[in-house]
């Protein structure tokens, strides 16, 4: 049919969005782009909040100052996207208790080492049962977490970063700072600077007909022969190829149906990734009341339930005068808070403020609570592979089905969670897709010679 398309990219996220400009760079003119939502970005998202730019998504460019340069470190330098160095590594020394106190930085310190070495001793039996893929949720880990301050620290070591107890790729390869990103165009800005090397835009907007929005896609018919792609308001595009950068959550829930269905292969390696849901909540005041300098950006509130508003951060290094407060929940907390009114969520962060900074400080006067595992598009922040990783879990979850190729930051092999894992994954999976058009011509041209 006269509106069919060479390839069809689902999903305008940063993955969808260099698999597209791979293609469009080798000549495949002929490509669409649709999209859910009413805009590009996915889950690297900005939005105006108390007078600031603040990302509800993705907000650090982590791997910076290594041997390697990271390509989206290199991005960003290209549009001089302003970014803010980030030091954590203080913020064991910023410990409160219910009461108010910050825990002696030797007690924090030796609270931390202990987790550290626990953390190591488990993941070493982990290496020695590498089939019992469940172990760490059936046996208690060595010595398990108990006290407030136990409690904040295994938070932040296991729903923050392992970097300390195994390596991680992203600091392996690029180095171990991070930058978070304080400019007010957003994150985002990098999405559009990469969509105008290959799509018409006009006044800093996209203006290209190839790329759809509020294109829900809904059913993936595919036959040996192409792909027919049918979207929630009714429309239908055929392609030769699909390339499909949904997340790992939208891949496990029922928003899109695979005509025929997926193989077991597939669908079993889907449903075994995690999806870890994070949830940044940004709060503004009408002053500060917390304490700023070098050393003070990260703080954490010890409490008896796990991951309660443990983890906050200030925004005057990166918006000076803003008056914000950032505090992360993550899994459990962050579906809890989700499903309850905004309203909710504030009283409960502000008596926990009020524990660290005392009854006299002022309330916030706004609020925001994205609600990443709520959205459809979505469902959930990024994949979470075990550390010890079933190879072949992950490869299956990459793996082509006909047609049908899989892309996003769950498919990179090496920096899954990442902006850049999106980035170069949907690289990678461009290069792919190309390869095989490649073959196919010489098959065609083939079996032409021999009829
Ligand atoms: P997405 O951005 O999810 O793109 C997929 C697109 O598909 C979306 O636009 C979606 O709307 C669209 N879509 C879904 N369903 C359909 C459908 N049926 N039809 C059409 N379109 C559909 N990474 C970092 O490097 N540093 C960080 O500090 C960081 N922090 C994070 C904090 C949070 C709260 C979150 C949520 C993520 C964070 N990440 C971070 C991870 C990073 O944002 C992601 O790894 C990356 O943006 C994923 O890009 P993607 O292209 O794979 O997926």
């Amino acid at each position: 049919s006269p509106s069919r398309s060479s390839v069809i990219v689902i999903g305008a996220g940063v993955s969808g969005i260099s698999a597209a400009k791979v293609l469009a760079e080798k000549g495949i003119e002929d490509l669409l782009i649709l999209e859910a939502s009413d805009r590009i970005g996915g889950r690297i998202r900005k939005e105006n909040f108390g007078g600031v730019s603040v990302e509800l998504g993705a907000g650090w460019i982590a791997g910076v100052g290594g041997k390697e340069s990271n390509p989206v470190w290199d991005l960003a330098a290209k549009s001089s996207l302003r970014t803010c160095f980030s030091d954590y590594s203080n913020a064991r020394y910023n410990i409160y208790d219910r009461s108010g106190k910050i825990f002696p930085s030797g007690i924090a310190a030796d609270s931390y080492k202990r987790a550290v070495e626990s953390a190591i001793q488990q993941l070493r039996i982990q290496e020695a049962n590498p089939c019992s893929r469940d172990l760490y949720k059936v046996s208690e880990p060595p010595s398990a977490p108990k006290t407030p301050i136990e409690l904040a620290i295994d938070f932040i070591l296991h729903d923050f970063e392992m970097a300390e107890v195994e390596p991680i790729s992203t600091y392996v390869d690029f180095g171990e700072r991070e930058f978070l990103v304080a400019d007010e165009r957003g994150y985002e800005h990098l999405l559009y600077k990469m969509a105008e090397d290959f799509l018409f835009t006009s006044g800093g907007k996209i203006l290209d007909s190839r790329l759809k929005l509020n294109k829900v896609v809904r059913e993936l018919q595919h036959s040996r022969n192409g792909v027919t792609v049918i979207t929630e308001d009714g429309s239908v595009y055929d392609a030769d190829y699909v390339v499909l950068s949904v997340s790992i959550g939208v891949l496990q829930s029922d928003l899109i149906s695979f005509n025929p269905s997926l193989p077991r292969w597939k669908t079993e390696a889907i449903q075994q990734c995690d999806v870890m849901v994070y949830t940044k909540i940004f709060l503004k005041f009408p002053y500060k009341f917390w304490p700023c300098g070098p050393g003070k950006e990260f703080f954490i509130y010890a409490h008896e339930r796990r991951g309660y508003y443990t983890f906050w951060q200030h925004m005057e290094n990166a918006y000076p005068g803003s008056n914000i407060l950032v505090v992360t929940l993550t899994n459990g907390e962050s579906k809890r808070v989700e499903a309850q009114p905004d309203g909710e969520t504030l009283k409960e962060a502000m008596e926990v403020l009020r524990n660290m900074f005392g009854p006299d400080i002022p309330d916030a006067t706004d609020i925001l609570v994205p609600r990443w595992y709520n959205n459809r598009f979505q469902r959930g922040s990024y994949s979470n592979y075990p550390i010890i990783t079933n190879d072949q879990d992950f490869h299956d979850i990459k793996t082509p089905v006909g047609r049908i190729f899989f892309t996003g930051e769950h498919t990179s092999e090496r920096f899954s969670g990442y902006v850049h894992g999106g980035y170069l994954a949907g690289i990678g999976t461009g290069k792919a897709l190309l390869e095989e058009m490649e073959k196919d011509k010489e098959r065609k041209s083939e079996s032409q010679t021999f009829l």
